[in-house]
């Protein structure tokens, strides 16, 4: 809010973009994570983007909480900095090379893999809107376009080491809620869940519900979900586990593509993700397909999920002749064709022929080509649909409507209540009722905005709230409550609701894909499932008037005061 000018084009020297780390990475909680934070070239709004990895404790080792750059370079750098010493250094030398090569490169330059590196592939460089930022080696913060940033700014890595000791301020009761988050994972059946099938487990159970992306949102199950199942891949793919900093689930699997044009290829795993946007929804059939696919963007740095998402809309805009092949370079996109889909990638990543349009995301294609391409684009306020189909879960799409980056899974995660039988308050939830939801909605939004400035992965939800805030009070000596954090989470939601107001967002963005609002669902547990226009704002309006804000969805002064937030939009 500070930092940045109202109104900044993202992709130009005045836009600020920030690697930060919260309070607790590097002192030996489990499951801490670090983020990027950037006005989004891709969605037009505030957007933070969350990596796994090493890269936060190695900034808070070299004495900083974070890192925030500005400006321009005149050519190709990259940023090192050990300890205090910080440098812009040449990077002529690796622009043009994927991410896997960057790490090679430089690993060698500086001398062993004592560094940690956090590097733009060949999309970033091109300002590809949804270019990603890979972070220790294929940890990536993927959405919302960070890698167009950094590629703007002709800052194709940065490099950290640092040597300091970090000191909590009640060391024994912070080793003693180490010990007890410990356990908490210890003994989850989530935790044991992710770390054998890595978030690969549910396809089918999701296939099933109606709640998987299939054939560019054109239905929501898939014949071959059994066929993208962790199972699958631990039996032909994955070779070992790996984890993030001090990561007792180890989630995160290193493999290689054993068979099929694509044998030998060394990647790691295919996340639920990839798989509801870029597997079922393009029709994929074999997990090494998939694989390769994810690879491809892994190390060109292309976020999965909107390059999934993306080339299902070429691939529907092509079958109903709304581009011709001539449009496609002759590439013959179907459902599964899994070599069309690999050479699409590279060209999006290159911004090659229609790669070039492509790489302008969804919404600003189907704006270009217009008509019948509106009603087939999957996005809100421009960033591409999640892997959750949500006409079925209307809690779970007034999510995506009021997402503060877009229509967004991360910011709030209502399928467990609208999908999974989860009780809310004790309680069933209705999954297809309206009524009700808003209240759970904001709830969920608020308590993961206060979880996510821990920073602490969200597949560690085992670490209960109550032992994560132990953690943080003795790390730093505050003396907050679970209460506190969810008020801090509220504050979170109302201060980028009024960075996206000055932005010029109003309550009309707070939108859903046409194809949600207007064709319902086929499939048979959900079937007839759509969210009217009437259905979208009864929910808005509950939901305005629930979080404090007027029918426009604008925080009112009362709710500002109360939360102690000064500005207005329009104050500035
Ligand atoms: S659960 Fe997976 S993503 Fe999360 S911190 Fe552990 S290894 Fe990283």
């Amino acid at each position: 809010w500070d930092l940045g000018a109202p109104k900044v084009d993202p992709l130009e020297p005045e836009n600020v973009f920030m690697f930060l780390t919260g309070p607790l990475p590097g002192l030996g909680a489990p499951c801490m994570r670090s983020v990027i934070a950037f006005k989004s070239p891709l969605t037009l709004t505030y957007c933070d983007s969350y990596h796994g990895g090493f890269l936060g404790a190695e900034i808070k080792y070299a004495g900083y909480d974070g890192i925030v750059i500005h400006g321009r370079a005149d050519s190709p750098v990259y940023l090192y900095i050990e300890d205090d010493r910080v440098e812009v250094r040449d990077a002529a030398h690796l622009w043009g090379l994927d991410t896997e090569q960057v790490y090679h490169a430089l690993y060698s330059e500086i001398g062993g893999d004592r560094f940690e590196i956090a590097c733009i592939g060949p999309a970033g460089e091109n300002l590809v809107r949804f270019a990603l930022v890979d972070c220790s080696y294929h940890r990536q913060s993927g959405r919302g376009g960070g890698g167009a940033v950094m590629g703007s700014k002709n800052l194709k890595a940065i490099v950290v080491r640092g040597t300091h000791r970090l000191r909590v301020a009640e060391p024994e009761r912070f080793r003693a809620a180490v010990r007890q988050a410990y356990a908490d994972l210890e003994t989850a059946p989530g935790a044991l869940d992710f770390r054998r099938y890595a978030t690969l487990s549910g396809i089918v159970d999701d296939s099933e519900k109606g709640i998987l992306p299939t054939f560019n949102y054109q239905q929501a199950s898939f014949e071959h979900a059994a066929n993208l199942l962790g199972v699958v891949y631990e039996e032909r793919i994955w070779l070992r586990n790996a984890a993030c900093m001090g990561c007792s689930i180890a989630c995160s699997k290193m493999g290689a593509i054993r068979r099929g044009k694509h044998k030998g290829t060394i990647c790691d795993n295919v996340e639920f993700e990839t798989t509801g946007t870029m597997g079922s929804n393009l029709g994929f059939t074999k997990a090494e397909d998939l694989q390769y696919a994810s690879h491809l963007c892994d190390i060109l740095g292309l976020d999965t999920m909107s390059t999934g998402v993306t080339i299902a809309f070429a691939t529907e805009a092509y079958k109903r002749g709304i581009l011709s092949r001539d449009d496609l370079d002759g590439i013959e996109l179907d459902w599964g064709t899994a070599d069309a889909v690999h050479t699409m990638i590279k060209k999006i990543a290159r911004r090659e022929g229609i790669g070039d349009l492509l790489a302008e995301g969804v919404k600003r294609v189907s704006e270009r080509l217009g008509g019948e391409a509106l009603k087939i684009a999957m996005h809100t306020k421009g960033l591409e649909t999640p892997g959750y189909e949500p006409r079925g879960m209307p809690g779970h799409a007034l999510g995506y409507a009021t997402g503060d980056r877009g229509g967004d899974h991360e910011r709030s995660y209502m399928v467990h209540y609208e999908a999974r039988g989860a009780l809310w308050q004790g309680r069933p939830v209705d999954p297809f009722a309206r009524e009700g939801k808003a209240e759970i909605q904001i709830h969920t939004q608020n308590i993961t905005a206060g979880n996510d400035t821990l920073i602490l992965c969200h597949f560690a939800n085992e670490v209960g709230i109550e032992t994560a805030i132990k953690m943080l009070n003795a790390a730093t000596g505050f003396n907050l409550t679970e209460e506190d954090l969810f008020t801090v989470g509220e504050r979170v939601w109302n201060i980028t609701r009024l960075f996206n107001l000055r932005e010029g967002f109003t309550r009309a963005d707070d939108d859903l894909p046409v194809r949600v609002k207007e064709e319902p669902l086929p499939d048979p547990r959900v079937k007839g499932q759509r969210i009217s226009q009437k259905d979208l704002d009864d929910m808005l309006d509950d939901y305005y008037r629930l979080r404090g804000w007027d029918e426009n969805g604008v925080p009112t002064e009362e709710k500002l005061a109360a939360l102690g937030i000064a500005a207005r939009p329009d104050r500035g």
